[in-house]
């Protein structure tokens, strides 16, 4: 599923992966450079993701916050500084994102989905669920993401317009023009993005990607040993 997602967005040559991380809560999140965690609680509770067109929701999400560099090099030095605090966890789900950011992130998601041949409604039918369940409360935050009927009702309409790209199962065959141009959004390309600009944080966050899953791995490795 990561493999197809990935093609059909606009930076498929990153070095991308996806971690499971043993861990209860609801949360995906990313810390930059391609690299995106998910939880093993996005499969439990009521809140479970349901179907791969759910999970592909939650993915290309975070591979948008990855290609709109929202984890930018401001909050990768904060975020450097908390992960050598050793808060290597609590680092990672503190790296909120803006209003504007999760709404970027929304528009460029339901395309994702659409061209990599997944529901692009999928997304907004698990934030309504979240909304009915949780109720609304723009403060309340499930880490990352903040929680309101807002984001459920414009992820809807961006499903919409997203809605004639998406062939069940099939990866649209003008993805690469539809990623520039289409009915949610007009990419401007790289050319905002000054040349070298991030490189050294994005080899950075590679580095701070690594250990944190090394970290990871270690920690599952002693639970599973009862240690
Ligand atoms: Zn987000």
């Amino acid at each position: 599923m990561f493999n197809r997602l990935k093609k059909v967005t606009h930076k498929a040559d990153l070095p991308w992966e996806v971690h499971l991380i043993d861990n209860h809560q609801w949360n995906a999140f990313t810390i930059g450079g391609g690299k995106v965690f998910v939880y093993t609680g996005l499969f439990k509770g009521k809140l479970a993701v349901r179907s791969d067109d759910e999970l592909a929701a939650i993915l290309a999400h975070e591979i948008a916050h990855v290609n709109a560099r929202h984890a930018s090099e401001k909050q990768g030095k904060l975020m450097l500084s908390k992960l050598l605090d050793k808060k290597l966890r609590s680092a990672a789900y503190e790296a909120s994102f803006t209003t504007n950011q999760e709404d970027e992130a929304d528009k460029y998601s339901v395309i994702y989905s659409a061209l990599a041949g997944y529901k692009p409604s999928a997304g907004a039918e698990i934030w309504a669920r979240m909304h009915k369940q949780l109720g609304s409360d723009s403060k309340d935050r499930l880490h990352d993401h903040p929680l309101n009927a807002d984001k459920a009702k414009s992820l809807t309409r961006y499903a919409k317009l997203a809605e004639q790209y998406y062939h069940s199962g099939k990866i649209n065959k003008n993805y690469k023009t539809l990623l520039t141009n289409n009915a949610v959004f007009f990419h401007q390309g790289e050319s905002t993005l000054k040349a070298g600009e991030g490189g050294g944080f994005l080899a950075l966050f590679e580095t701070l990607g690594n250990a944190y899953v090394e970290a990871e791995k270690a920690k599952q490795e002693q639970r599973k040993r009862g240690l």
